[in-house]
């Protein structure tokens, strides 16, 4: 089967694919108006992540471990890096990849972890001409490691997210804000102002009866 390729320049970042889920805006906001802002769980997640890559690689019995992975796929367009590949020997000579990625939280209610994963996965199948079946999430907060089946239907949730992303991204629009309850979490509050959607500022209703005043 022949499938459509992109251009080295139009790859996006397999985390956008996350941020995509939580939010639209937010994922606009990171990957096409370049901002970004810290708040204490992207800080303590980032800490985690440097941490786990700095370890470097190692070899368990018939596990090779390797940190830090650089990522990417021309057909879906990602590029990234895979906190943990490990390689399963299953024969000699014979690895199988199975990525497994650190989350500092606990498991979320949407996809957004496995879906991150199964992107990281469908990366090192294009890149190593292998299939990857499976990989792992730890959470850190719950200390479980939560494995992760790439069924189609979660390879199908992931090629259509990257898909909506890509349309997003090249679209340069950004979604005006709605304040939910998922804002209060998100470091980008104070950039977005959710709250203040749709209201007008108080300058411009000052402004506005300062004219009207006879
Ligand atoms: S504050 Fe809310 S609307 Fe704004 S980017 Fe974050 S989640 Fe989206």
């Amino acid at each position: 089967m022949t499938y459509m390729t992109y251009k080295e320049d139009d790859l996006i970042m397999v985390s956008a694919l996350q941020h995509y889920i939580f939010c639209p805006r937010q994922c606009a906001l990171i990957h096409t108006e370049q901002v970004w802002a810290d708040n204490r769980l992207t800080a303590e997640g980032r800490i985690m992540h440097e941490h786990v890559h700095e370890q470097g690689s190692e070899t368990r019995g018939d596990v090779r471990i390797v940190r830090g992975v650089p990522l990417r796929s021309l057909r879906l367009g990602l590029v990234g890096m895979a906190d943990v590949v490990e390689f399963h020997r299953e024969a000699k000579d014979v690895w199988k990849p199975f990525p497994v990625e650190y989350k500092w939280g606990k498991p979320k209610l949407d996809h957004s972890d496995m879906i991150q994963l199964c992107a990281q996965a469908i990366c090192l199948e294009e890149m190593l001409s292998v299939t990857v079946p499976s990989g792992a999430i730890f959470y850190g907060r719950t200390r479980h490691r939560l494995d992760v089946h790439f069924d189609d239907a979660l390879r199908r949730e992931t090629e259509g997210t990257a898909n909506r992303v890509h349309e997003l991204i090249t679209s340069g629009e950004t979604p005006p804000p709605v304040y939910e309850k998922r804002c209060e979490s998100c470091s980008l509050m104070s950039e977005c102002l959710p709250k203040t959607a749709g209201k007008k500022s108080s300058v411009k209703r000052y402004l506005e009866r300062m004219v009207k005043m006879p």
